[in-house]
């Protein structure tokens, strides 16, 4: 199949589905400016700081070093000016249209929710929520910007901590039920800007393909090849999953 003939394909299981459901990753966010922290430019690859981000990002490193936590943190994981670019407003219109029912993100920089998506799930947390450990007051992402090192709460003085899930810590119980209870309910789940490679991204997406049957369909779409692009009904190996999606929302 040429890549126009896919971009049909995949509208074609858009006309079909009723229960879509769309599980994302690091390439969602790419063409808003964000970058996938794995990819040859990313932290995982920057030797600007001594210690790896599995370290700086820890729950450990978070109390025992709180001011050098916020320093990588905020030079490294907040993206203050980041609009919603294509992927996210389509995923809102199939939303709105009916036909999208639940997004499903390891993206903590809340441009589902700019774009006007209503039930999303971010499976590790949303850089926009911030909570104070001693009164539980919730501040959003410009609090962190804008306090000079280390934000302290307004109220009582309490260590503020971002509502996302370092390393070390579990994910949320009750996204992952709701995550796995709409992968299971789904007709079409629509992979995307994901190599599936962070644990446990491919184990939820295992659930859909238990028994499933041929009317449901999933396709994938990521820069670049997966270990399971196999079992997907179609693999789209394209960089912009906006640009995707757009030519998609056209033969809607
Ligand atoms: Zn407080």
């Amino acid at each position: 199949m040429n890549p126009e003939e896919k971009i049909k394909k995949l509208a074609e299981y858009i006309n079909q589905s009723k229960y879509i459901v769309f599980f994302g990753g690091a390439g969602v966010s790419t063409e808003s400016g964000i970058p996938d922290f794995r990819s040859d430019s990313g932290i995982y690859n920057d030797k600007e700081y001594d210690d790896p981000p599995e370290v700086m990002l820890s729950r450990t490193y978070f109390f025992n070093h709180t001011d050098k936590f916020y320093e990588f943190y905020k030079s490294k994981m907040l993206y203050a000016d980041a609009k919603p670019n294509a992927a996210h407003e389509i995923l809102a219109k199939l939303e709105q249209d009916g036909k999208l029912k639940a997004v499903i993100t390891q993206n903590v920089d809340g441009l589902h929710e700019i774009a006007g998506s209503k039930n999303i799930i971010e499976l590790h947390g949303s850089a926009n929520r911030n909570i104070c450990l001693n009164c539980k007051k919730i501040f959003d992402v410009n609090y962190i910007i804008n306090s000079e090192s280390t934000p302290l709460c307004d109220d009582c003085g309490g260590l503020v901590k971002p509502d996302v899930v370092l390393y070390e810590e579990q994910l949320n119980e009750q996204s992952i039920s709701a995550a796995v209870e709409h992968i299971l309910r789904a007709d079409m789940l629509i992979v995307g800007g994901t190599s599936l490679a962070v644990y446990p991204a491919a184990h939820y997406i295992s659930y859909f393909f238990r028994g499933k049957k041929p009317d449901k369909k999933s396709p994938i779409i990521n820069k670049s090849e997966t270990p399971y692009d196999d079992i997907f009904d179609i693999s789209i190996n394209e960089d912009g999953i906006g640009s995707v999606l757009s030519r998609a929302y056209r033969y809607l």
